[in-house]
């Protein structure tokens, strides 16, 4: 096993295992199949053979898909520190994956916190008592022309002109919702539900945006091709359309009632993407730090020449650094307190930061860091997605910079 890079002073024997119990996973299980996927085209990375599916049959056997939902459920009853070290490992393992298996999960969390008793035993149970990986959730929330949007024109900054296209209209018991959301739906082409933003009361702009669950088996449905990309690329992603799709009303969980929708929307999932890259992060510099012992040059290990030295101790602070606010962030939320502008801190920072490691880490492996294979050229790219992933940073930080204003 990798030897770990962490600073355990803080963490219960309970943790420690835990830790070390989630790392091996991540190194045995989510590394090689990340190593695996990644130079597939989209559509392999999904066919029926693909290591994808072992990686999630292997998440669902152990009940990790569960880690977040309360003890009754099934749930792991991980305190948000054992949360953040939970996703930190996996985010080690491998980024796509990590965000993959994690908002997997979304649907049917939201289905279980909804309280409705139908839709927990339609939606929630049968996720809770999957263990073979056919229920899988996406988050259905940016269409191709609102990205940013949707981040930036929420709450009192909401323009009537500018409302998601896809939209729900109540008739009788159902809604029925038309629409497209964006090529970036990550697991947009495997999801068995989502979790879906749509726009109810288009004069009021994003205000007026409600929130639904939908099974993707439902007539009205259709998928696009899986999205090519950069990085991630064991994350699938893709569009998914909804023509004239009905709903039973107890599947919209939330309409709006008039007044903004808080910001808060973006604490969970921001706080979440913070440590995943923490983990990135923390592999990258654990590669670095691992090369630099063993490449010779200069009559020994690169690791003595001293501009290496401050090279890998800047990397070393800025893992820690990012560990330590993005706890932060996933304590804060557990806490009950307001937490968007933390998460969004977070996030901004772990995922600018694990692009810095990991660019270091290639720089540190010289011309062989830029070989495909390498683990570091993966994490590169891993790690760029992220600054665009779940709002672009520079959006976040207005969004973020608005909440410290009190606007
Ligand atoms: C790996 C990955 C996973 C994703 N997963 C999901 C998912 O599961 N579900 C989902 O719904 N979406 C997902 N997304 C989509 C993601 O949320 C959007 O890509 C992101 O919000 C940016 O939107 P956009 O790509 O349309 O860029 P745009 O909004 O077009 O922005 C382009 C550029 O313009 C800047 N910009 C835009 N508007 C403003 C403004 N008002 N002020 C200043 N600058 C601005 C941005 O900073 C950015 O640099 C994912 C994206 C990625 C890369």
């Amino acid at each position: 096993m990798t030897p770990y890079t962490v600073d355990t002073y803080d963490l219960t024997p309970d943790q420690v295992n835990l830790q070390r119990q989630v790392h091996r996973f991540a190194e045995e299980v989510l590394r090689p199949a990340a190593a695996a996927l990644d130079p597939l085209p989209p559509q392999q990375v999904i066919a029926p053979d693909s290591r994808l599916w072992d990686v999630f049959k292997k998440t669902y056997e152990l009940g990790y898909h569960l880690r977040n939902f309360p003890a009754q459920f099934g749930g792991a009853g991980l305190s948000p520190l054992e949360e953040h070290i939970f996703s930190e490992e996996l985010g080690w393992g491998s980024a796509g994956l990590a965000i993959s298996l994690g908002v997997a999960s979304m649907p049917f969390a939201a289905a279980l916190a909804s309280g409705h008793p139908d839709l927990i035993r339609e939606v929630a149970m049968p996720f809770i008592e999957d263990r073979e990986a056919k229920f899988i959730g996406c988050w259905c929330a940016t269409e191709p022309n609102h990205g940013s949007d949707s981040i930036i024109y929420s709450g009192k900054h909401s323009r009537p002109d500018i409302h998601l296209d896809c939209t729900a209209r109540r008739d009788g018991d159902e809604w029925v919702i038309s629409g497209q959301k964006s090529a970036w739906v990550s697991n947009g082409s495997i999801a068995t539900h989502t979790l879906a933003s749509v726009s109810i009361y288009p004069e009021r702009g994003m205000a007026g945006n409600g929130s639904c669950i939908i099974p993707l088996n439902a007539p009205g449905v259709s998928r696009g091709a899986p999205t090519d990309k950069l990085g991630q690329r064991d994350l699938n992603q893709g569009e998914v359309f909804f023509d004239e799709v009905r709903i039973p009303s107890h599947y919209m969980l939330y309409v709006p009632d008039g007044t903004p929708p808080a910001r808060e929307g973006l604490a969970g999932p921001n706080a979440f993407m913070s440590s995943t890259f923490t983990g990135v992060a923390r592999a990258a510099f654990d590669e670095a730090f691992a090369y630099a012992q063993t490449r010779i040059q200069g009559g020994g290990p690169i690791a003595r020449h001293q501009l290496v030295q401050k090279r890998l101790f800047d990397m070393f602070a800025k893992v820690e650094a990012a560990r330590g606010l993005s706890r932060k962030a996933v304590l804060r939320l557990a806490a009950g307190l307001p937490t968007a502008h933390y998460s969004i801190a977070a996030k901004v920072f772990c995922t600018q930061t694990a692009l810095e490691v990991a660019s270091d880490a290639v720089q540190l492996h010289g011309a062989s860091g830029m070989v495909k294979g390498m683990t570091v050229e993966r994490l590169v790219r891993d790690a760029r997605a992220a600054l665009i992933e779940d709002g672009a940073n520079e959006v976040l930080s207005i969004a973020g910079a608005r909440l410290l204003l009190g606007e």
